[in-house]
Parts: structure tokens; C-alpha cells; sequence
């Protein structure tokens, strides 16, 4: 049984909380052998979040303290700590650039990629290109997470539908975007890019997964590839709905399922995740 949670928020964002132990022990109840932190990207910039959206990047060594802490207790639990970072998907190059640069500089097992349209720098990007409908909108937010996929910065898409919540649109059906969500996931397939299974979409706005059970079909047909995480920002989130998700991605038609260890990414087959194999397997 080889079951991991690849998206989790250490208390450096300041709005999360929990200690390396708490987060440990949640993972020990939930089965899972593999945590991947990652904390929201230091970006210091006045539209991209101050305190209480993302750690200042004065706190960046606090971060990778923190996660080595997590690491060396995990060791005493059989629990492999790694270290991810969510970056931001942005269209604007000069941003983009700096987050790549940040990137590159530092060995970050895994590197997520968000588009985040809560943040003012995104609102007003929507203001600056004239978006106004919400069809408009949603639009190009696909069209800028395709560019994203296509960047090479990032292993996996974050909750690559979560333009339906945060009072930008209203919830939408993906039905009526089939052709630019799979003008998406082509890109993703094309460039090996994954998207994320992110289960917090079952906690808030909808209640529904992140990506929609749709799309995640689209998906399949695409040959993407999936990576999945709890974007746990306290302990009791961790692996929060994995069991019924993981039937829903084996039923989607998905055999394997991904995670990334410094920078390369390992294949799992679906079954080793699923709840049925831990009851087989007594543990
Ligand atoms: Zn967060
Ligand atoms: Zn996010």
C-alpha cells in the first residue's frame, strides 16, 4: 500500500496551522506513507498577498526548517516528508519570470502550479483585459492555466477548476467549456504536465471535487496524468475524502496515479492507494 497527500500548508502562510507532529500523526491514522508540503510561494509584492496569504520571503529558511523537522520525525514513523512548493500560475511575464527564477534556484521535490483569482493582482489583470461576463472570464482563466501547463515550471496544476469558486463567476457547468477545458488537458498532456485530484473542493464553495468528475473523465480520454493532495491547511484536513476519491479516479479509468521526488516523478498504480488494498492488506 503506497498512499500519499502531495499538497498540504505549513502555519508560515499564516493562515494555516498545526505542528510537523499533529500533521504526522494524521497522515499515520489516514494510512498515508508519503506528505509533500506545499507551503504558498514567498512572493513579495503588494497584490499577491501580505500577511495571512503567503509567507514573506524572509521566512523562507523557517519554511524549509520547518519541513526538515517534519522529515526526521516522519523517519521514526515510516512517513516520507518531501518538500513541494504551490507557485502561482500568472500571466504576466515579469511575475512569472521571478517565480520561475524562484524555482529554479531552490531543489524543491515538487512544484505546483495555482491560479489563484482571488488575489487583487488577478482581479485586476481581469479588469485590465476588459473580461466583464463570467463566460469571458472563465475563458481566460483556461486559457491561462493552458499557458501555465505549457510553461514548464510546474509538475502538477492545482485545483485546476477553482475559477468556480470565490465570487468571480458563478458556478459554472463544465459542459458549457468543453472545448477550452480540453483544449487545457490536451496541453497537459502534451507537455507532461499533471493536474492535481485536490479533495478540499469537496469542503467548500460546491462541495464538489477539484477537478469536476467530468472533467476528470475528460481527463482520462487525454492521457493526463494525476497527482493528488488534500491542500490540507490544518492536520485533521490530511487525506480528507481519499477513499471515495480514489474509487472515483479508478472508476474514471485512471490505472496510476503520481508523485514527485526531487523533480522526478514516480508512477503508483491506482490499486496500491485504494481503500479495498488496505483492507486486503490489514493494515
Ligand atoms: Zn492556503
Ligand atoms: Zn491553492
Amino acid at each position: 500500500m503506497m498512499r500519499f497527500d502531495c499538497h498540504m500548508h505549513t502555519p508560515l502562510c499564516g493562515h494555516a496551522m498545526g505542528t510537523p507532529m499533529e500533521f504526522l500523526r494524521q497522515a499515520g491514522r489516514k494510512k498515508i506513507k508519503l506528505l509533500t508540503f506545499t507551503c504558498h510561494i514567498p512572493l513579495d509584492h503588494e497584490d499577491f498577498g501580505g500577511p495571512g496569504i503567503r509567507m514573506p520571503e524572509r521566512d523562507f529558511d523557517c519554511y524549509l526548517s520547518w519541513v526538515d523537522q517534519a522529515r526526521e520525525m516522519g523517519q521514526g514513523l515510516g512517513i516520507d516528508v518531501l518538500c513541494g512548493i504551490e507557485a502561482e500560475v500568472f500571466p504576466d511575464r515579469d511575475i512569472q519570470n521571478r517565480i520561475a527564477d524562484f524555482v529554479a534556484r531552490n531543489n524543491f521535490d515538487f512544484v505546483l502550479g495555482s491560479l489563484h483569482h482571488q488575489l487583487a493582482a488577478y482581479r485586476k489583470h481581469i479588469q485590465k483585459t476588459g473580461r466583464r461576463t463570467d463566460r469571458d472570464i472563465i475563458l481566460g482563466y483556461f486559457e491561462e492555466l493552458t499557458e501555465g501547463a505549457r510553461s514548464g515550471i510546474f509538475h502538477s496544476i492545482a485545483h485546476p477548476d477553482v475559477i468556480r469558486i470565490y465570487g468571480t463567476v458563478k458556478p459554472f457547468e463544465p459542459s458549457e467549456f468543453e472545448a477550452p477545458i480540453r483544449e487545457f488537458l490536451a496541453a497537459c498532456a502534451e507537455a507532461g504536465t499533471c493536474i492535481e485530484v485536490n479533495t478540499s473542493g469537496l469542503t467548500k464553495g460546491i462541495f464538489k471535487l477539484h477537478p469536476d468528475p467530468l472533467m476528470l473523465q475528460w481527463a482520462h480520454e487525454a492521457g493526463v496524468m494525476l497527482t493528488m493532495g488534500s491542500d490540507a491547511h490544518r492536520p485533521q484536513s490530511v487525506g480528507q475524502y481519499f477513499d471515495q476519491t480514489i474509487r472515483l479516479i479508478e472508476e474514471s479509468g485512471f490505472r496510476q496515479m503520481n508523485y514527485f521526488l526531487r523533480g522526478r516523478r514516480m508512477a503508483v498504480p491506482v490499486s496500491a492507494m485504494s481503500p479495498a488494498r488496505q483492507l486486503a492488506c490489514g493494515i
